[in-house]
């Protein structure tokens, strides 16, 4: 069960003078503050957990941001920053005490510019829609959630997010070239810009994935590529996870690199084929898209050979889409997942984790041991090819033993990551979820050295202070 530092009493005590400071800064339909407003943020993509904060803070341009932090730095108040409140590690989370500055209503597209690849817009822009505005020019923005219709570019730069294609055009961190930041104390700082490499200590390198600890970010400046001639997938299915397994590590150490090869088991298949109908195959244990781009002939000799992969591990059918149409479908499922997943349970917690692809049929085979052991079902939906898993733990929000064993089940999976050689978080954040699992990834003074990097920008540990980090103390 999740605990939260204390609210500050001072804090709470002074709220309507902190609103009407706010108010004093900001239009008056930019501060919220009636309890019924505040509902839709006081919880994420990680539903499991709410708490209302405060306030929320809608400014529209970057001087607004810093006329926030300005004033909730003189008085002492923390925030949380907040773009879509699409995270699954809860880590918009708000606190009691806290403000919700939310950057949603700085959604304008600043510069494109195709000579130099790159384009610069506000952190409200949604990612997709940094794809909508080149795409008319044949150019689009790699990293794809599948949330990319609703997250926000600001809370991708804070999460260092990735998605399916990822594993051709890397993460977040490997598409970015700039930032503007708002400071804890008001100031405003620009980081990089359009050009491939900055001087000085690595800066973007440091803000991105730090979770709204270090800086609010207003503007950022991405790479923005030249779109492929043509993409086709291919679905192949098998008679278990591991052989499946199996499969993605064959492909992977033959050295192609597909744009995209995700993992599907069998409850997943299912779920998503009844809300898609993409002609996902219903009688296997697990389904691999793989993805291949080019030209034509490309794409013909990069299937030829996934083909021959796939078929050493005796696959019970392999079909490659024949039309836009229908590679359209296979990702609608894909993308749709977690929704789908949704519909046959109306609960369930997404793990994210990352191990060596090499030991992938033998962690799928150890989460299926543990599925049966904590009595709760699992379906596995995942980036397989950067051996970025996501276990979604299906459970009964109304019944306190079951959200138990999943926190406890999907506490398990985590540290089984980190006990294979990999990672505590592939690509969600730590959030308040993984937060009280640092120490199985870090020593005390590495979590001692973090701690320092964020008192360094935030000495007064104002900015999403209940995140990343155990709770010392309350
Ligand atoms: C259905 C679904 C599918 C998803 N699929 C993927 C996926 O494929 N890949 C993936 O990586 N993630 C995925 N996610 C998780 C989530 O969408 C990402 O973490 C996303 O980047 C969050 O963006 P957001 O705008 O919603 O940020 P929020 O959820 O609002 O915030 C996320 C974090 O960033 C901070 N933050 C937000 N904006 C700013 C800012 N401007 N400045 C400073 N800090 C900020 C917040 O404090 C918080 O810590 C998925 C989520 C859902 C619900």
């Amino acid at each position: 069960m999740l605990r939260q530092p204390d609210p500050k009493p001072d804090i709470l005590a002074r709220r309507d003078a902190i609103v009407a400071g706010l108010r004093a800064l900001l239009p008056a339909e930019a501060v919220i503050a009636e309890p019924l407003r505040l509902k839709p943020y006081e919880t994420d993509g990680l539903s499991a957990y709410r708490q209302p904060p405060l306030a929320v803070v809608l400014p529209d341009t970057t001087e607004q941001v810093a006329a926030v932090m300005r004033f909730c730095h003189a008085e002492g108040v923390r925030v949380v920053p907040r773009g879509a409140g699409t995270s699954l590690s809860g880590g918009a989370l708000p606190m009691a005490d806290a403000v919700v500055v939310g950057l949603m209503k700085m959604n304008r597209i600043l510069d494109i510019d195709y000579a130099d690849r790159c384009a610069t817009v506000q952190a409200g822009v949604t990612n997709i829609g940094i794809t909508d505005a080149v795409q008319g020019r044949g150019f689009f923005y790699a990293p794809d959630p599948s949330s990319q219709l609703a997250c926000m570019i600001g809370g991708n730069v804070s999460m260092n997010s990735g998605g399916a294609h990822c594993l051709k055009y890397g993460v977040t961190a490997n598409n970015l070239l700039g930032l503007k930041i708002v400071t804890v104390d008001g100031e405003i700082l620009s980081i990089g810009g359009a050009h491939l490499d900055a001087a000085g200590y690595d800066w973007l390198g440091l803000l991105t994935g730090s979770e709204g600890q270090l800086a609010l970010v207003t503007e950022v400046t991405v790479r923005i590529l030249r779109s492929p001639e043509g993409a086709r997938a291919m679905l192949a299915a098998f008679s278990s996870n591991e052989v499946a397994g199996a499969c993605v590590d064959a492909i992977i150490s033959s050295g192609i690199i597909p744009v995209a090869l995700e993992f599907m088991d069998r409850p997943a298949i299912h779920a998503c084929e009844e809300f898609a109908h993409a002609g996902y195959p219903l009688d296997a244990e697990a389904m691999l898209i793989i993805e291949v781009e080019g030209s034509p002939a490309e794409q013909d000799d990069l299937l030829a050979r996934l083909r021959a992969i796939c078929e050493r591990h005796d696959p019970i059918s392999l079909k490659v889409s024949q039309s836009a149409e229908e590679s359209l479908a296979i990702w609608k499922g894909r993308k749709g997942a977690f929704g789908a997943i949704g519909r046959i349970s109306p609960d369930y917690l997404c793990m994210d984790g990352v191990i060596p692809t090499s030991c992938l049929p033998d962690v799928l085979r150890r989460i299926g041991e543990m599925s049966d052991a904590y009595g709760l079902k699992v379906a596995n939906i995942f980036h397989a090819g950067d051996g970025n898993l996501h276990p979604l733990i299906m459970f009964d929000a109304n019944d306190p033993d079951s959200f138990r064993r999943a926190e406890e089940f999907g506490a398990d999976i985590l540290k089984l990551c980190v006990e294979m050689g990999g990672c505590l978080t592939g690509e969600h954040g730590v959030g308040v979820e993984k937060r009280e699992l640092m120490p199985v990834q870090f020593s005390a003074s590495e979590l001692e050295q973090q701690r320092r990097i964020k008192s360094a920008f935030d000495p007064g540990w104002l900015l999403n202070a209940n995140k990343v980090f155990p709770l010392v103390g309350s």
